[in-house]
């Protein structure tokens, strides 16, 4: 699904990134990458190099940025808890002045842009399974408020421009993806779960392990980013994007154990502040708008994941080749 002649992917050295770009470009789009590798790595964009239809710029999206491109995709910004966390202003800085200035950037080009925003809208939810049009319970002063709130703020600019300028906006609100290339460190829970089981050390499971999430596997929301960006200009959310299978932490760490055949036991540990409790997509408006469900169950899902993760522990290169 060939969307346009040139992309902007802010984030593109990230995680999810860096899937997008392997798409847009298998699907013969040229791609400008833009990251400041704040959590973003090379080794994920290595293989990308020497590719024509390749291109990178190092830059921080809080600042101003004059590029010419016909559609952007803006998903700068630190996703896992602890990386968010560690410097809470800019990450707020990323998602507000980020959005400013792609938003800036969209409008100058009459562009479409679409944002990848977050699950974490919702806070933690007082309705299962979340749809759209659930405002949210968020604590705006607490430590995660820097990436709910930031998030938020971001989708309040993206429908201002799209009131006030007309621009065709995107909002793609993102449950927990995982898969290849998930940073090792980031605290998240399938690759933390996946690297301690592998590596023989006790899994961490927060609180009692009963708060619930809804895991997605990066192939699936990459192809629905793609849909949405093709969706034309009457389509901008926001949509949930996400697998609604949900399932427990503790059902998860059990079938990483199991699967991996790790002799890892389970320790617990206290329930960070604000952990949201439970959290599943009402994925309707994707099926209806998009024709768009995941595919990819989460035993197939966790079994690259593992394979990936073991790859990398086992050699210093193993993790660039995906
Ligand atoms: P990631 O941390 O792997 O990727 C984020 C990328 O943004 C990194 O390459 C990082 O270096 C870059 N970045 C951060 N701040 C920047 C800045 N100021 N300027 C330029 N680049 C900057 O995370 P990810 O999981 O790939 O997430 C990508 C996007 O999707 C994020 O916007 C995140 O909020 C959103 N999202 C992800 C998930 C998920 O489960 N992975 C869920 C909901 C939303
Ligand atoms: N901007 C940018 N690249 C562009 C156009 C704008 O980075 O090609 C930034 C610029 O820093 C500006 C922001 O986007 O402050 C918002 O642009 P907009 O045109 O909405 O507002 P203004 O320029 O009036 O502040
Ligand atoms: N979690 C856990 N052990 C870990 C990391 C996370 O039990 O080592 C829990 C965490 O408390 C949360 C869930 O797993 O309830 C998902 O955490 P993650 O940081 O991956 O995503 P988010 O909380 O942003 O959805």
């Amino acid at each position: 699904m060939s969307i346009n002649k040139q992309v902007l992917v802010t984030g593109g050295a990230g995680f999810i990134g860096s899937h997008l770009i392997d798409r847009l470009i298998a699907d013969g789009t040229d791609v400008l990458c833009v990251d400041n590798f704040y959590t973003g790595t090379k080794p994920n964009i290595y293989h990308l190099a020497n590719n024509v239809h390749f291109e990178l710029i190092r830059h921080d999206v809080t600042f101003p940025l004059y590029v010419e491109v016909d559609a952007i995709f803006n998903l700068a910004c630190p996703a896992s808890p602890v990386h968010y966390q560690h410097d809470p202003i800019q990450t707020t800085k990323t998602s507000v002045h980020g959005a400013i200035n792609l938003l800036g950037l969209a409008k100058r080009l009459k562009c479409p842009i679409l944002q990848a925003s977050t699950s974490e809208v919702y806070g933690d939810p007082k309705v299962n399974p979340q749809r759209e049009d659930y405002w949210g319970n968020v604590n705006p002063i607490g430590p995660r408020s820097c990436y709910d709130e930031g998030k938020r703020c971001a989708e309040t600019l993206f429908f201002d421009y799209h009131r006030q300028t007309g621009l065709d906006v995107k909002v793609a609100r993102i449950f927990n993806t995982y898969g290849p290339r998930m940073h090792p460190n980031d605290g998240r829970v399938v690759s933390n779960f996946i690297v301690q089981a592998l590596k023989g050390e006790p899994i961490t499971l927060f609180g009692d392990g009963m708060q619930t999430r809804s895991f997605c596997y990066v192939s699936d929301l990459v192809d629905a980013l793609v849909r949405f960006m093709a969706a034309g200009p009457g389509c901008h959310g926001p949509m949930n994007l996400g697998n609604p299978v949900e399932i427990t932490i503790r059902e998860l760490a059990e079938r990483v154990v199991e699967m991996t055949g790790s002799q890892s036991e389970i320790v617990y540990r206290p329930l960070p502040q604000d952990d949201p409790m439970q959290r599943r997509p009402d994925i309707s408006l994707a099926k209806r708008e998009l024709d768009w469900a995941p595919s990819v169950s989460l035993e197939e899902g966790l079994g690259k994941t593992i394979s990936y993760f073991d790859g990398l522990l086992s050699g210093p290169d193993a993790g660039s080749a995906q």
